[in-house]
């Protein structure tokens, strides 16, 4: 779903989704404040980015990545409509469990798709002195007007970006996603023009992106950026092939074993040596 269908969703009184909602957010919508939708939280994150996080999952996304393990937050359906407040009031709960390092994180879903939102929310969480993160697979970057000027704004109220860089060849990228990657690869060089602190993340999968050739090509672009600060390998798992059948959609990856150990040290001594 497009970030501007899910904010005329969210401003225009569906009232439908009224029920069920803390009284915060209702009162909100009845004030036609922006809301988030909202896949889950998880208070105590300790893998995406530094420290202990506060993990906000948002809804929506438009890549089909083979190998998704949040496919339930590709639509909108079922979304939780939130407040930017409610949920930093949620998340100072765990202050302090942060200690210098840690903060908030949004992944999802893709938060580029809810940029009204995802605003909102940053500029709030620095108010408050939060360190913020951004987890984003970048699908949603273009330089075209009205995204670009949203999105550097954002980018003066995040700390932190993990990117994900899921394939170099754009025609593999397409196989895997459902998408070419050209303006991800456009959005890392952009990322590193700004000097924004960045994360790489590549997910391995036997027979899928697991190509010595194509990991050197993604080194060498890697290369290229003067902003990463860690380059992380993230070993195929099928934890996440449940939540496929359960939702009645293929998945093709069935059968797939997660990578041998010496394929996941080969890939990080290539990507991160
Ligand atoms: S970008 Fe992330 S949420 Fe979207 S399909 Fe790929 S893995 Fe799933």
């Amino acid at each position: 779903m497009a970030s501007d269908e899910m904010k005329a969703m969210a401003q225009g009184g569906q009232r439908k989704a009224a029920q069920g909602m803390a009284s915060d957010e209702m009162a909100a919508m009845a004030q036609d404040k922006l809301l988030g939708f909202v896949h889950s939280t998880e208070s105590f994150g300790a893998v995406d980015g530094p420290g202990i996080r506060f993990i906000v999952f948002l809804k929506g996304c438009h890549m089909r990545c083979r190998y998704c393990h949040n496919v339930d937050t590709w639509s909108s359906e079922g979304a939780e409509l939130r407040t930017a407040d409610s949920l930093l009031d949620q998340a100072e709960r765990y202050r302090s469990y942060w200690g210098k390092r840690g903060g908030i994180t949004v992944s999802g879903g893709e938060p580029l798709l809810q940029m009204d939102f995802m605003l909102e929310l940053f500029s709030q969480a620095k108010r408050r002195g939060i360190h913020t993160v951004i987890d984003t697979a970048g699908q949603p970057f273009s330089r075209e007007e009205p995204f670009f000027s949203r999105f550097v704004r954002l980018m003066e109220m995040t700390d932190l970006v993990l990117l994900d860089l899921k394939e170099m060849d754009s025609v593999k990228h397409r196989e895997l996603t459902g998408w070419g990657n050209e303006n991800i690869i456009d959005l890392a060089g952009f990322l590193s023009e700004l000097g924004k602190p960045v994360w790489i993340r590549h997910v391995l999968v036997p027979g899928v992106t697991d190509f010595d050739e194509d990991l050197y090509k993604l080194r060498q672009f890697i290369d290229t950026l003067s902003n990463v600060e860690k380059v992380e390998v993230l070993p195929y798992h099928s934890m996440g092939e449940p939540k496929w059948e359960k939702l009645g959609i293929p998945y093709t990856l069935s059968g797939t074993e997660p990578p041998t150990e010496e394929r996941v040290a080969n890939a990080r001594r290539i990507l991160c040596g």
